[in-house]
């Protein structure tokens, strides 16, 4: 019987290897090695139908050594401890990577929103800040949306967390609509940083992109975003996947001479799921959802969930992939991860690849604090320079050190961590 999949573990392990790159002392690796704190705790809410309903939720601070907790809030069906606290690890070491003034967090609920209504989900929401709102805030731990939340999420947050207070506070949380303490360009953010590191890379390796193919998994925020850059820097998208809500499966969309963006979007939901039989009338092959991986690109683009380039799966990559850029948190497992470096694959490891969330939410707490907004240009190319920059230090040390690129992003991250922990005297 195969180990059920444990995301903590993965980051754990990840960590471990950096630890001894870096020499780390044991209690450096005892400290960065679990969540400063963790919250654990129920939501109860009166549904529709006049019944309580009691939600799971969870928000662990891994770290704020370089300042407040950073990291989403998820709902999912299947969220565990467990995975937040991996997540909330993967947050620290990402703001660290593009050298943000921010610690790493993360939170949870375990729901599935497809099944409740707005004001079910109002409740959960309200109920999560009620349970957390004394030990967040704009200076200690900032949330933002994640799987399954979004805007509409953070705002319903934000309320309840002003009138908790009793002061108007936007850079508690960020992801909010515009107009009410929301950046430009974050919704684009964390899918365009991807295309500025891919960019990049493609630089590094000698590759003009408008001779590539991508293949992408998941069709939501970062996915939608990324294809959207790497059109318009010449690439071209064959296949796109995404879950399919009715079928409780996956499927995967493709047209070999590129999918047409606006018109999936036409006829996809705000979940990031594609309609299949319009997609099927509009031409596209719809194929298993496992079938993402097996194209004939040059590069792939993991934006789903984690754990899905695997042992099992990773021989049935293409050989003309050269990059894989990934969108989601912890999409590859160690074992996988020795297959693509062996295979001389170029990986844009996920706490660089999809750091461009972070650094647009970083941007949008800087705003909101002050109390004064930019303009999307003033964003994206702030975004541009960070993100650019961030690639640039983890290729050069990947290069120079021998390294693979997560190993190098790793290295960067821990280290900058370890260090804020040493200098205030922690360690
Ligand atoms: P989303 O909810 O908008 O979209 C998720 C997409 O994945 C949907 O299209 C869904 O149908 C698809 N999907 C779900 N299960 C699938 C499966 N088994 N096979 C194929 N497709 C599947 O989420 P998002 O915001 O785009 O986030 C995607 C990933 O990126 C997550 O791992 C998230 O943690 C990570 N991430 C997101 C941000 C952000 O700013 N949104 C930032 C950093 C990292």
């Amino acid at each position: 019987m195969t180990k059920p999949f444990n995301a903590f573990e993965v980051a754990q392990a990840q960590f471990d290897s950096v630890a001894d790159l870096l020499n780390l002392d044991q209690a450096a690796r005892d400290l960065l090695r679990f969540p400063l704190r963790e919250f654990s705790f129920a939501i109860p809410v009166r549904m529709d139908d006049g019944s309580v309903q009691v939600f799971r939720g969870f928000r662990v601070q891994h770290n704020d050594a370089k300042g407040p907790c950073k990291g989403g809030i998820r709902f999912h069906p299947l969220e565990t401890l467990d995975t937040v606290r991996a997540l909330s690890m993967w947050m620290t070491w990402k703001c660290a990577v593009v050298d943000i003034p921010l610690g790493g967090g993360k939170g949870g609920v375990v729901c599935d929103p497809h099944n409740l209504s707005l004001r079910e989900q109002e409740s959960i929401c309200r109920g999560f800040v009620r349970r957390m709102g004394r030990n967040m805030g704009p200076k200690l731990d900032v949330p933002a949306p994640d799987v399954m939340t979004s805007a509409q999420h953070m705002l319903w947050m934000l309320d309840e967390f002003e009138a908790i207070h009793g002061t108007k506070q936007p850079g508690f949380i960020t992801g909010k609509p515009t107009g009410v303490g929301g950046s430009q360009g974050r919704t684009e953010a964390t899918g365009f940083g991807l295309v500025f590191t891919l960019r990049e890379a493609l630089k590094e390796l000698n590759i003009r992109p408008g001779d590539t193919t991508a293949s992408v998994e998941g069709f939501g925020n970062v996915a939608q975003h990324a294809i959207r850059l790497y059109h318009q820097i010449g690439g071209r998208t064959t296949c796109v996947s995404c879950w399919d809500q009715d079928d409780q499966t996956s499927y995967s969309f493709r047209r070999r001479d590129g999918i047409d963006l606006d018109e999936l979007l036409g006829i996809t939901d705000r979940y990031g799921g594609i309609d299949k039989a319009r997609a099927k009338a509009l031409g596209y092959e719809v194929l298993p959802g496992s079938a993402w991986i097996e194209q004939d690109v040059d590069i792939l683009i993991p934006a789903a969930l984690e754990n899905e380039i695997n042992e099992e799966n990773v021989h049935r990559i293409g050989k003309q992939v050269r990059i894989i850029a990934e969108g989601a948190n912890g999409p590859t497992t160690p074992e996988a991860d020795k297959v693509l470096e062996q295979r001389g694959i170029f990986l844009i490891p996920d706490l660089l690849a999809n750091a461009g969330g972070v650094t647009c939410s970083y941007f949008e707490q800087v705003q909101s604090n002050m109390n004064y907004y930019w303009d999307k240009d003033e964003v994206l190319s702030k975004l541009d320079i960070k993100m650019t920059a961030a690639f640039v230090a983890v290729s050069e040390l990947a290069r120079t050190r021998k390294l693979f690129m997560r190993q190098a992003a790793y290295m960067i991250a821990v280290d900058r961590v370890a260090r804020a922990c040493r200098d205030r005297g922690w360690l």
